[in-house]
């Protein structure tokens, strides 16, 4: 606080020097108009020399980032001080100076240091651009300055030698501060109080000087009125240098926000008809001399202006063409971009890429809009980072990018390193930081293929990678079509089996290692199609998740598992673990239909197990909520939850602390290659599994146990239970009945 108003203090003590500096100017102003042109000289020494000394000054105190406009005024100040000094010395008893004399040498140096600060007030890389704005003003302004003040002088017969050379080499540097000024108006984005004041006294300053001339040359002088004009632009300058916000007002950003303003379009009509104007002009005054040479330049510069205008036009097009070539939200290109480069015949192999952020509609129809754009426009500069900067990137819809980019090889890392990108955590105002993951399609681009198709497979491509669950690349393969067809059939199928009674349950009984009893088992889904075709639950699953359907026939397994279990578990208290998606448990009334399934069943929660994965609870950002309190809810009633497949996904074991968690079921490929492979590194991570579910109070079961070695090595770890092939394959309900019945094999109980 007290920091923040010592500093307003000194601001607006710095303000106000500048204010009490453009008052005394004013005071010295009336006086060098009302005095004697001999007395006069001394009130331009004056104001010229406190101009330098508050330029110097202001670049001391506000530490400009690009002073070099600011110390070149300083000189130019310095120098027109110098001119009167010698104006003053060459004064004759008239008071009008001498010619030549020192004093017009460093007039014209003046101008020349003036119209050098201008033409560096932005910087070097800055300057091309403008150019045609520039040259326009320029054009118009030299036919207003040939009209009424250079071919007069020509032509008159006053002025000659030396002094008509003076003359003119003024005006020409007057007309060239003009049109470097107006490049500035045009390029800087710029618009401090300094920068305004600076723009006042470069255009006071022409003005006056045209004045002069023209009324030098129509015979008449009001040297009051034109000495205030030259005092104004000395102490506004002076005053400019003063202003804090000289700091910030040179060297500026590039770019002009709207260069086909309406305001622009105007001076443009009026520059054009006052060149028509002045050849009116020339044509019906009497002037002295010959009249063709005037004419003949105001219709070369009339030519020009119209060459410029084009010009400018031609400018205007390649720039909304390329707007209309943008995306708005993320600045880089749009679909159009994308046609357009696809189109266009590339030399080497080329690749596409299409990139879609997992679960972004969801993130976005839960935190709003402003959140997600801010996701959209990240994810666009980390894709446009990662890829290499000749790569056109785009974004086609939503959350949806596209890459083309020139690659010999390599494909796969570059789609990989945009993985890599968009995991990092994404840090959002006012939200906890989000991660996210992509799916990637990738198609290869041979010359000459036309791109709908391009486009065609790389979407399919796309659509692979986020069936196979998201977070992962998917090659384009012409196998894919096919794919497709055939899921489309599959999932009309999908709809229809349910009614039409296809599918069934097969249950798989789970072990206890130590005792060889059935301690549970897992109720897998099979579907046989009225032909006798097995379609295997890994296929038509993600499907039933995409299309919907896993909720209907989710809690058909439920109801199917329930009427079981009624008597699995009175008779052999044996648990049923049940798979369950994602999709269901979004489902805000899953865990209430369940309870309800099981009490109408007289089935007591603890004779249920509720299996996930670990991908649920990592990747549903979004509904992580509703997915714990219904796992809360079903825990209250008894019903275990178990993590399937662990140890296989993000394995972010954070969420084993937060989440309602009883079982553990380590995931298949542990058991083969790690138990098989007897290696000390695998050995571990068993180990270390079951160490975890040991210290966290949970069950362990050991998945796909296919060898007796297996079992016996899982045994020997102290794992809890087991499933697999070797103690039973899945089968229908009365082979699980069957196998209830059977003696307890005596090579898992014998321990030796
Ligand atoms: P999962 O939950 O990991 O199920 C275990 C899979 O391993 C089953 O395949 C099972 O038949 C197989 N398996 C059992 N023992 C062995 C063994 O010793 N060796 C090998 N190599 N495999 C073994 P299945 O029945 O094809 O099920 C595949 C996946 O389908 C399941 O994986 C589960 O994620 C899903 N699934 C099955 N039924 C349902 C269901 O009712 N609802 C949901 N949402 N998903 C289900
Ligand atoms: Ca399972
Ligand atoms: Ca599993």
């Amino acid at each position: 606080m007290a920091t923040e108003r010592c500093y307003q203090e000194v601001v607006s003590r710095e303000i106000s020097v500048h204010r009490w500096y453009l008052g005394a100017g004013a005071l010295a102003l009336l006086g060098g108009s009302l005095l004697v042109p001999a007395v006069r000289v001394w009130v331009y020494m004056l104001v010229a020399a406190s101009a330098m000394v508050a330029l110097a000054v202001g670049v001391r105190r506000h530490r400009p980032v690009w002073p070099a406009p600011w110390w070149l005024l300083a000189a130019a100040m310095g120098m027109s001080l110098l001119a009167n000094i010698g104006w003053a010395l060459a004064m004759d008893p008239a008071g009008v100076p001498r010619f030549p004399s020192v004093g017009d040498a460093c007039y014209a140096a003046t101008l020349v240091l003036l119209a050098v600060s201008v033409y560096r007030w932005v910087r070097p890389a800055q300057q091309r651009s403008g150019v045609v704005d520039a040259a326009i003003v320029a054009v118009a302004g030299a036919a207003a300055l040939w009209t009424l003040v250079v071919a007069p002088l020509l032509f008159d017969g006053r002025f000659t030698g030396l002094r008509m050379a003076s003359y003119l080499f003024y005006v020409g540097m007057d007309l060239l501060i003009l049109v470097l000024t107006v490049r500035v108006v045009v390029i800087s984005r710029v618009r401090t109080p300094a920068y305004r004041l600076m723009v006042t006294a470069a255009g006071l300053l022409v003005l006056t000087d045209s004045c002069y001339y023209a009324l030098l040359l129509a015979g008449e002088s009001y040297d009051r009125l034109t000495a205030l004009g030259w005092l104004g632009a000395y102490v506004i300058i002076g005053a400019a240098g003063l202003h804090p916000s000289m700091a910030r007002s040179t060297g500026s950003v590039p770019g002009n926000p709207s260069p086909a303003s309406r305001r622009r379009m105007a001076i443009y009509v009026s520059l054009t008809l006052g060149i028509s104007l002045l050849t009116i002009l020339s044509l019906s005054a009497a002037l002295p001399g010959s009249q063709s040479p005037r004419l003949i330049v105001l219709e070369v510069l009339g030519a020009a202006m119209a060459v410029l205008l084009i010009v400018r036009l031609s400018q205007l097009a390649t720039l909304l063409n390329r707007r209309t070539h943008l995306d708005t939200l993320t600045g880089l290109g749009n679909r159009v971009m994308l046609q357009e480069h696809l189109d266009r015949p590339g030399r080497r192999r080329r690749v596409l890429l299409l990139v879609d952020l997992d679960g972004f509609r969801d993130f976005n129809d839960t935190f709003g809009h402003q959140a997600g754009d801010t996701v959209l426009v990240e994810t666009g500069e980390r894709i446009r980072a990662a890829v290499p900067s000749s790569a056109t990137v785009v974004r086609l819809a939503a959350d949806e990018f596209a890459v083309l980019a020139e690659a010999d090889a390599g494909d796969h890392e570059l789609a990989q390193s945009i993985l890599v990108a968009v995991h990092q955590p994404y840090r959002l105002q006012g939200l906890a930081s989000r991660r996210f993951a992509a799916s990637i399609g990738v198609v290869a681009v041979t010359a000459g293929q036309p791109s709908p198709p391009v486009l065609r497979d790389a979407d399919l491509a796309l659509h692979t990678a986020q069936m196979r669950g998201g977070d992962q690349i998917a090659v384009f393969d012409p196998e894919m079509h096919a794919e497709r067809l055939a899921n489309t059939e599959l999932v009309a199928q999908l709809h229809d089996a349910l009614d039409a009674g296809e599918f069934d349950v097969h249950y798989q009984p789970i072990i206890d290692l130590a005792t060889g009893d059935v301690a549970a088992a897992e109720a897998l889904l099979r579907w046989t199609r009225p032909d006798g075709t097995r379609i295997p639950p890994d296929r038509f699953i993600p499907l039933a998740e995409q299309s919907g359907a896993i909720v209907a026939i989710g809690d058909w397994v439920i109801r199917r598992v329930c009427r079981d279990l009624h008597r699995l578990w009175r008779d052999h208290r044996v648990a049923v673990t049940v798979n369950v998606s994602a999709h269901q448990l979004r489902d805000p009334l899953f865990a209430a239909r369940l309870l309800q399934v099981l009490h109408a069943g007289e089935v007591p929660g603890a004779a249920l197990i509720v299996e996930i994965t670990e991908t649920v609870l990592v990747t549903s950002v979004t509904d992580a909520a509703t997915v714990t309190a219904q796992l809360q809810e079903l825990r209250e009633h008894g019903v275990r939850i178990a993590i399937d497949d662990f140890g296989t996904g993000y394995s972010s074991l954070a969420y084993l602390r937060e989440l309602p968690v009883d079982i553990l079921k380590m995931d298949g490929s542990f058991t083969a290659r790690q138990i098989d492979n007897g290696g000390a590194r695998e050995l571990a991570f068993i180990r270390a599994i079951l160490e975890l579910g040991r210290s966290l109070d949970l069950v362990t079961i050991a998945e796909a146990v296919e060898t007796p070695a297996q079992a016996e090595r899982l045994r020997s770890l102290d794992c809890d239970l087991a499933q697999g092939y070797l103690f039973a394959r899945p089968a229908p309900l009365a082979d699980l009945h069957e196998f209830l019945r059977r003696p307890i094999e005596p090579a898992l109980t014998d321990v030796p």
